[in-house]
């Protein structure tokens, strides 16, 4: 039974520069996964609602779009000083409604804040190209244009950061941008929001709706959006893709994965070992990044198994508050999705030689908690070996090659990240050559691309040409135009 924390109110939303309630009859608990207290409430927004957002972003585009790069950028750099000033109160916030670790959402942030940094690179980083005399007397050059109002969906499960791999580099290229966060992480984007507010948009460039599906739906099909930039599960990434390419939108969609670490006999296990327990068990599982499957090449499996083994059982887990290295997964639904597919995993021959399922928490009664777990012998012919978790369990597969690794990363419907664990330079760069996913780690257990990087994905984990983050995301949120030029030397007055 949950229960409210004092003060627990529906979230607002925000735009035309104003905080509003939403006449939203139906309301969804906010709860912490690790107390299941409930913090707040996220409204259901109305159609009606949707639209006024959409209209203010529409309103403030028309002259923020001609506002010169330099100026879009100071508030840019505003943001920048009111996020670190912030961080810790962001991080509590993330910690409290999402559930991951203090540590975690400090480092959540702290990507965001990264972004945030980039985008202020946005005078050079939106420049054109001109080429001079592509025939005699005619100039050809390119510039980028911003596209108009940018929709922002984003996943639970990063709360603070997912929003910053598209909003800084929306509003610096010109756009304005209406955002709904997940209906289950509301509160961090509300602090954000207020230093937002402080850092000098105009009013109308940055709008936030709350909501789920409908709220999303309505955006991906409002003819005043122009672009829509999802984060989530695949099933619903590839859905929002094909719903917004039919509206005619610009769409980048990052979707689920289960990714694939192989360690080679060669591998410095000791300090592979605590790299990758981190990539499977931090956040509690709960990142797309996370490593879900670990190949064992050859002798690999004797010892690795061995480490894995205990640096699972060993894992403090608890209230992301308090000083442990994991926290509760996210809802009780969630807890019994995972502990379901580990007992489909039991049931289709595995062995679950650490199990982590209804552990004894201190405090923790009411919280969503599964401590590591580590599933052994799987067949590949149990759907669990093909599932994405998003949970704290990570399962071992023995194969005698590296070739038998490398198609093994490459069976799966998913192309988020693979890692290799290695001491061996040639087959590290086959690896990184091979492996078909967007991101690689080699001796890396979360292959987080920094935020003048893209981040990547292929196959069922991305639909889309152009990705978050860096370059990628200047491209996605500018149009560019090209001009061929000709001024005929009669017309030149003589001076
Ligand atoms: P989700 O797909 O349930 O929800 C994501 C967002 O979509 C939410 O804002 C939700 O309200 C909205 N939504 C839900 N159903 C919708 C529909 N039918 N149409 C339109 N919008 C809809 O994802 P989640 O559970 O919040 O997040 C976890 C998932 O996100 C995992 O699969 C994880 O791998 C993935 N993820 C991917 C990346 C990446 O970069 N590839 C990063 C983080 C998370």
């Amino acid at each position: 039974m949950s229960h409210a924390v004092q003060n627990a109110k529906p979230v607002l939303n925000y735009y035309g520069g104003a905080w509003r309630s939403s006449q939203a009859g139906d309301l969804l608990p906010v709860c912490n996964p690790a107390t299941a207290e409930v913090l707040g409430y996220t409204p259901l927004s109305t159609p009606e609602e949707v639209d006024a957002a959409v209209r203010s972003a529409a309103a403030a585009w028309r002259d923020w779009r001609r506002t010169p790069a330099t100026e879009r950028v100071q508030p840019l750099f505003r943001l920048k000083q009111l996020l670190e000033e912030n961080l810790e109160e962001l991080a509590r916030t993330i910690t409290l409604e999402c559930g991951k670790t203090l540590v975690e959402s400090r480092g959540e942030m702290r990507r965001a804040i990264e972004n945030v940094e980039v985008a202020s690179g946005i005078p050079i980083l939106m420049q054109g190209n001109f080429s001079e005399e592509i025939a005699r007397g005619v100039d050809e050059f390119s510039i980028r244009q911003p596209l108009g109002v940018c929709a922002i969906l984003a996943p639970f499960n990063f709360p603070g950061m997912i929003p910053f791999w598209f909003l800084p580099y929306a509003l610096a290229c010109g756009n304005t941008v209406v955002l709904k966060p997940s209906e289950r992480v509301p509160l961090t984007m509300q602090k954000v929001l207020e230093l937002l507010e402080l850092s000098g948009f105009p009013p109308g460039c940055v709008n936030v709706v709350n909501g789920g599906k409908a709220v999303a739906e309505e955006l991906i099909s409002h003819p005043l959006v122009r672009a829509v930039s999802f984060v989530g599960s695949s099933a619903v990434a590839k859905s929002v893709y094909a719903k917004a390419a039919a509206h005619g939108k610009r769409v980048q969609c990052q979707g689920g994965a289960k990714n694939p670490i192989v360690v080679l006999p060669d591998a410095d296990v000791e300090n592979a070992t605590p790299v990758i327990a981190d990539s499977a068990f931090g956040c509690a599982g709960q990142r797309c990044l996370a490593a879900s499957l670990a190949i064992l090449v050859g002798e690999a499996a004797k010892e690795f198994g061995q480490s894995i083994r205990e640096a699972a059982a060993t894992r403090r887990t608890g209230n992301g508050l308090e000083d442990v290295q994991m926290g509760p997964v996210i809802s009780p639904e969630s807890r019994s999705r995972i502990e379901g597919l580990i007992a489909q995993a039991e049931r289709d021959g595995a062995q679950v030689t650490v199990d982590g399922r209804n552990p004894v928490i201190p405090r923790g009664e009411r919280g969503n908690f599964i401590r590591p777990t580590i599933i052994e012998d799987l067949p590949l012919t149990s759907s669990v070996a093909h599932t994405e978790i998003f949970g704290p369990v990570l399962s071992l597969h023995r194969v005698d090659s590296i070739e038998a690794a490398l198609e093994m990363v490459n069976s799966g419907a998913y192309g988020n990240a693979a890692s290799v664990f290695t001491t061996s330079g040639e087959a590290a760069r086959r690896f990184r050559s091979e492996a078909e996913v967007g991101n690689v780690g080699i001796n890396i257990g979360v292959a987080a691309p920094m935020a003048f990087f893209p981040f990547s994905g292929a196959r069922e984990s991305f639909f889309g040409d152009l990705h978050g983050q860096g370059r990628d995301a200047v491209r996605f949120f500018t149009q560019e135009k090209v001009v061929i030029e000709r001024w005929p030397k009669e017309w030149s007055r003589k001076f």
